[in-house]
């Protein structure tokens, strides 16, 4: 156990920060899940309106070949007509007849086979929709059964950081836990900074390592000489020497 302030808020510090760590891992595998399901919706509505598609598609087709054995039964009634016609304006009144209705029958012709060949390219792109949801369906099963598994292990470890965390916690003076919290609270468990040093003494300059910004050097006489909270007048953490680091236990 930490015998100092300082060293007893890092060790806090450490375990605050693998805290930190597991809860984003646990986020990110949760968020995998989440993700997959999203995806394979999205194939699942797009599978939807391609069947859709290929119905209206294939009532069209329909339509147009019922058009068709209408107007090519009117026809053949017309050729009936044709061979017992009486005179030659009969005859030739009832060939433009003929003559309107095939014209007519051909392009119905042409839209129900094109209605076909789209209801063909669906059918495809149909099957290939489907076996996507299958394999994606597969997909989501194993990132469940892995995350499943992952997240049990995180929590267990989450669970022991928490009860660590606790004993730590139980160093730290009440006054100076409060401040701890409040701002690991505020940057993701990181509530303590590094002093960091640059260039050679005596003209060494000094910022925090949280925020990067420049610290006056008062703080770092202050704590070479006591066993007491700075904060970065920046951004608020509370800030120690890299050799304070060294000779803490592991946690
Ligand atoms: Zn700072």
């Amino acid at each position: 156990m930490a015998t100092t302030l300082l060293g007893a808020l890092l060790q806090l510090q450490s375990v605050e920060r693998q805290i930190a760590h597991v809860r984003r891992r646990l986020e990110t595998r949760k968020r995998a899940v989440t993700a997959q399901e999203r995806k394979i919706g999205e194939l699942r509505e797009q599978l939807e309106a391609q069947e859709q598609q290929s119905l209206d598609k294939r009532k069209l087709a329909d339509g147009a070949e019922l058009d068709l054995k209408v107007k090519e039964e009117q026809v053949s009634k017309l050729r009936t007509a044709l061979n017992t016609a009486k005179t030659n304006k009969e005859y030739s009144s009832l060939l433009t007849q003929i003559n309107t209705i095939k014209a007519d029958n051909a392009k119905l012709e042409e839209t129900t086979l094109r209605e076909m060949q789209d209801v063909d390219a669906l059918k495809e792109e149909i099957a290939r929709t489907r076996s996507l949801i299958e394999s994606e369906d597969k997909r989501l099963a194993e990132v469940n059964r892995n995350s499943a598994e992952e997240i049990a292990r995180l929590e267990a470890m989450l669970e022991g950081l928490v009860a660590k965390r606790a004993e730590a916690a139980g160093s730290v003076p009440d006054e100076f836990l409060s401040i701890f919290e409040r701002i690991a609270e505020n940057y993701d468990g990181e509530a303590m900074a590094v002093i960091e040093v640059h260039g050679k003494e005596p003209r060494q300059q000094y910022t925090c390592g949280g925020c990067y910004m420049s610290l006056n050097a008062e703080h770092v006489n202050a704590l070479n000489s006591r066993d007491e909270m700075r904060r970065c007048d920046n951004c608020g953490r509370i800030l120690y020497l890299e050799r304070m680091v060294e000779g803490l236990p592991a946690t």
